[in-house]
């Protein structure tokens, strides 16, 4: 048997739902056999980091749609160009389009030409959603950088989302903080 695991995408408040091309997921078991029962943990990862890519994409694109024009003025910014960006979250590393727009013309003057606006980069500064940063500094400060990091690899679909160095230099970012706040 297949199990065929598909998205489908409703706005709120509607009741059309859109398919979302591709199945996320085709698992496959033989027939009357529980030898493999259940999902295993790759099959998991790989589900959890489908649904994610998807789901921040979609959230992303429709923040966007929001910030095509000057919150003060309602005039609309010309695009510029769009970069790639990655995002990190909890179920690995996400590349988004972030689109970059020139800033309205009603706050250019002599001393200020016009500039480049990168809204997605100025709303997430730091690139990352806060659970996979929690995780890091949990287990780190239960166990050895290395080892902490190799087993949120393995029950996360984190692969290339954290590293040993990227653990210990959060951590001493941590302990500077607390030092300072103390
Ligand atoms: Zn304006």
């Amino acid at each position: 048997m297949r199990l065929i695991i598909e998205a489908r995408l409703a706005d709120e408040g509607s009741d059309t739902v859109h398919d979302v091309d591709g199945a996320l997921a085709v698992i496959e078991r033989r027939d009357c056999s529980l030898a493999d029962l259940g999902l295993t943990l790759a099959e998991g990862r790989s589900l959890l980091a489908k649904v994610q890519a998807e789901l921040v994409s979609k959230q992303v694109e429709e923040w966007l749609s929001g910030q095509t024009h000057f919150r003060c003025c309602g005039a609309a910014l010309s695009h510029k160009d769009s970069r790639s960006t990655v995002l990190r979250t909890v179920y690995g590393k996400v590349t988004v389009k972030s689109p970059r727009l020139w800033s309205c013309a009603c706050q250019r003057n002599a001393r200020t030409p016009r500039c480049v606006v990168h809204p997605l980069s100025k709303a997430l500064t730091n690139r990352a959603t806060p659970e996979p940063e929690y995780l890091q500094a949990k287990w780190a400060s239960h166990l050895p950088y290395r080892q902490a990091t190799a087993m949120l690899k393995e029950v996360l679909p984190l692969d290339k989302g954290i590293s040993f160095n990227g653990t210990r230099d959060r951590i001493r970012t941590i302990g500077k903080q607390l030092d300072a706040d103390i």
